[in-house]
């Protein structure tokens, strides 16, 4: 079965705002997958509905099982400014019960394979916007998540730091084993990360086409 599957989902804001309407949503273990739109279609509300932040008003939604760990990762680095590097990725897990000697080996090791080596111990206003998001996504697989879901993370980033991220994140994905949901509205990152890219338009926010990709990466 699909990891993700969405079947004529709507979702409808209280304020009246039809944001998705009839919305068809399959995604299997393992895959890249770009949500590819303009601003405004509802990219992240889509998003959200998937990470059950938002509750569909219509329509059916299966969602990975309620213990598996999803992550998320935003635009805006949310890192807590007064906690190190090594806090804010231990945060999921301490949430989960884990103590801090029981995450050190974890978080050294991802820290390593984020490039964050040496930045346990700094502070998130000394680490540059790349930097911050590479905190961010290490924070996001802390927890060894099945789904990795990311609202335009490198949007904010100058093209060099977004090019690597891209780069690395690939390589992350390929070693990681958790599946990609990356929502951008860029035609290059949506065609150069992923294999199927589903393509939104808006009023009301919906998928008009998906594209399947050749990618010079093997699949997993
Ligand atoms: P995108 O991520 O593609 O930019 P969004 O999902 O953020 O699009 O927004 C889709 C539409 O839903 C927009 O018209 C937006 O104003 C509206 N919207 C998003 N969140 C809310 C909310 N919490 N309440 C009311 N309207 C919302
Ligand atoms: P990224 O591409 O991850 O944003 P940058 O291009 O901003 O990284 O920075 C390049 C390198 O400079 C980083 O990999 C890091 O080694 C070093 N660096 C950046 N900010 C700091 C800092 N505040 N203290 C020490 N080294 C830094």
């Amino acid at each position: 079965p699909p990891l993700i599957e969405a079947r004529h989902l709507d979702k409808r804001f209280a304020t009246g705002t039809l944001a998705v309407r009839d919305l068809n949503l399959h995604v299997e273990a393992g895959e890249f997958v770009s949500l590819l739109g303009p601003s405004g279609c509802g990219k992240s509300t889509v998003l959200r509905l998937v990470a059950g932040l938002e509750q569909p008003s219509r329509g059916r939604l299966r969602l990975p099982k309620a213990e598996a760990a999803v992550g998320y990762v935003f635009q805006e680095p949310t890192l807590m400014p007064w906690a190190s590097v090594f806090d804010n990725v231990w945060l999921p897990l301490r949430i989960a019960g884990c103590t801090r000697e029981r995450a050190r080996d974890r978080i050294d090791t991802l820290l390593q394979s984020v490039g964050l080596q040496g930045f346990a111990h700094a502070f998130p206003a000394e680490l540059s916007g790349g930097m911050k998001m590479r905190a961010s996504i290490a924070r996001a697989l802390v927890r060894q998540p099945v789904l990795l879901l990311m609202d335009e993370p490198f949007a904010a980033l100058d093209e060099i730091t977004r090019q690597k991220l891209n780069d690395d994140l690939l390589a992350w994905w390929r070693t990681g084993g958790f599946t990609s949901l990356f929502v951008t509205h860029s035609v290059f990152e949506a065609v150069y990360l992923s294999q199927r890219v589903l393509v939104m338009s808006h009023r009301p926010g919906h998928i008009v086409e998906e594209v399947h990709v050749e990618q010079p990466y093997p699949r997993h």
